[in-house]
C-alpha cells in the first residue's frame, strides 16, 4: 500500500517479462490490468511484475501517484493520473474485446510471439502452418 492509500499490485515471475506485457499493445499479463480494473483491492494505483530469477531480480511496472509515494516503488515507472486513466480505459477495451472475442467463439491462430509456438506441441490442432503470411513478431527488447 502506499503512503496515500493506493494499492500496487504485483504478480511474482521467475521468466523474463516485459512492461510491455501490461501497457503494450498486446496484452500479454492480462491479468494484472484485471485486477487493478475490477479486483476487490482498490484504489488501484499501479501494477509491476515482479521478475524473480537468478541474477535477474527486478521489478517492472507503472504507479500513478504523487513524488512521495511514489518513491516507495521507486523501481516502477511513474506516471500521472491522467495517464493512469487512459491506461485503464485502454485495458477496459482490450479486456472487453477479448472477452467478447472467448463468448462468441472467435479464436484466430495469432500467437503474440513467434518464439512460444516453437515449444508447443499443437500444431497439428491450431494448423499454423497452414496459416498464409507472418503469423507472430519475434519478441524483441524486454
Ligand atoms: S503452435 Fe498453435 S497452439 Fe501452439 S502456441 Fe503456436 S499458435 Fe498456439
Amino acid at each position: 500500500m502506499l503512503t496515500d492509500g493506493g494499492i500496487v499490485l504485483i504478480d511474482y515471475k521467475t521468466g523474463v517479462v516485459s512492461v510491455k506485457d501490461i501497457v503494450g499493445e498486446t496484452l500479454l499479463e492480462p491479468q494484472l490490468p484485471l485486477y487493478a480494473l475490477y479486483g476487490k483491492h482498490q484504489p488501484a494505483m499501479g501494477v509491476g511484475i515482479a521478475q524473480v530469477r537468478a541474477g535477474e531480480c527486478i521489478f517492472k511496472g507503472v504507479c500513478a501517484t504523487d513524488a512521495d509515494a511514489h518513491n516507495t516503488v521507486k523501481p516502477l515507472k511513474g506516471i500521472n493520473s491522467e495517464e493512469w486513466e487512459e491506461l485503464r480505459e485502454q485495458w477496459r477495451s482490450r479486456l472487453e474485446q477479448l472477452a467478447a472475442d472467448i463468448a462468441s467463439g472467435r479464436a484466430d491462430v495469432k500467437p503474440a510471439q513467434a518464439q512460444v509456438c516453437q515449444f508447443c506441441e499443437l500444431h497439428p490442432l491450431c494448423r499454423i502452418k497452414d496459416t498464409p503470411g507472418p503469423v507472430a513478431p519475434v519478441r524483441e527488447e524486454l
